[in-house]
């Protein structure tokens, strides 16, 4: 595990870009198939109407994904289905009730988000469902001793008690309230993108995260796009509620399972952070095995020349095409803080 080479190129680097993966996350979302195995097995009687409970039979207890995959193959295709409303409502529910699907403190995520508050990485990407990127950003964000104040700058405290100030103008843009351009207000940079109407907010000034895999808290309008109702406590829209916005439409779950990629629901999505991974001076990849459904993102990142791969095993990933840091994402979390955020 050698980081000096890495945190070299990334101190001369122009425009990075970081992309994280289920494997910064593991541990707490089941992994691969285990998590619509589990699903069958807690709603049963929902597979049976939905003639899917000899498929969950043969996939539950065995190890090959082989096996496994014509239940998961049946089980992403009927949640696809617009009138499987209740297998929509039921299957979002359930996922989001895992606890980082509504974020946690972790060291990790909050120096991944800082490193990318401040420019260090250009482009942050994640494939993940989870929020724990943004429970970060949204501690810096609404740092309670500063609430009224964006102007003054924002201070995070890890865990370990040590903290870390952020500059103003790495988290917010004044935008003109007015034409006349005396008025302003405090626009704050970040946003997530994850569908094509999420893309007409997108600014030269905005710092996006790409959600590129939705997420179980998204709901999205055809006609006008995404809306998330994480940390929305009441009054929560429901999947096949009329869009407040256009009542003929109605809401659809916005998430992209096991065996789907991004490239075909979301073309315009894919083709914005494609560009982004074509025109990168350094990609730095951390917990994305780059296996199965997530090949079509590895040979992109691949065709870069500078790409650097930190995780404890090469998964899917060609050697012969990017440096590999066999490290575990906390390691290199740990090297960053004591390289940039000092
Ligand atoms: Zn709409």
């Amino acid at each position: 595990m050698d980081f000096k080479p890495l945190i070299g190129a990334l101190s001369t680097a122009e425009e990075a870009v970081l992309l994280v993966g289920a494997g910064i996350s593991y541990g707490k979302i089941p992994t691969g198939y285990q998590l619509p195995i589990q699903f069958g097995e807690q709603h049963r009687e929902l597979m049976r109407a939905l003639g899917l409970f000899e498929d969950w039979e043969k996939a539950y207890g065995v190890k090959d994904w082989t096996v496994q995959k014509p239940f998961v193959e049946k089980l992403v295709d009927a949640f696809s289905q617009e009138e499987n409303l209740a297998l929509q409502q039921t299957l979002v529910d359930w996922m989001q009730r895992y606890k980082n699907m509504m974020g946690a403190r972790s060291n990790i995520h909050a120096t991944f988000v800082i490193a990318w508050l401040l420019g260090i990485f250009e482009h942050l990407i994640t494939t993940n469902w989870d929020f724990l990127l943004e429970w970060q950003i949204d501690k810096i964000y609404y740092d309670p001793r500063k609430h009224t104040f964006p102007f003054e700058p924002s201070e995070f405290t890890f865990k370990n008690g040590t903290s870390y100030s952020i500059d103003p103008d790495n988290l917010y843009v004044p935008e003109p309230l007015d034409e006349d351009e005396e008025e302003f207000f405090w626009a704050p940079r970040w946003d997530i993108m994850s569908t094509p109407g999420d893309l007409d907010r997108l600014q030269e000034w905005t710092r996006p995260l790409w959600k590129i895999h939705g997420s179980p808290f998204f709901l999205a309008c055809p006609k006008c796009g995404g809306q998330s109702y994480w940390q929305v406590r009441k009054r929560r829209p429901r999947v096949g509620d009329p869009c407040p916005v256009h009542p003929d439409q109605r809401l659809e779950p916005e998430i992209t399972f096991w065996g789907q990629s991004i490239d075909e629901p979301y073309p315009e999505v894919w083709g914005e952070v494609k560009a982004r991974l074509e025109r990168a001076d350094l990609i730095v990849v951390c917990g994305l095995s780059g296996s199965g459904s997530d090949s079509y993102i590895r040979r992109v990142v691949e065709a870069n020349a500078n790409v650097w791969l930190v995780n404890p095993s090469p998964g899917d990933w060609d050697l012969s095409a990017v440096h590999h840091v066999k490290a575990k994402s906390a390691q290199f979390a740990a090297r960053l803080r004591g390289a940039f955020l000092t």
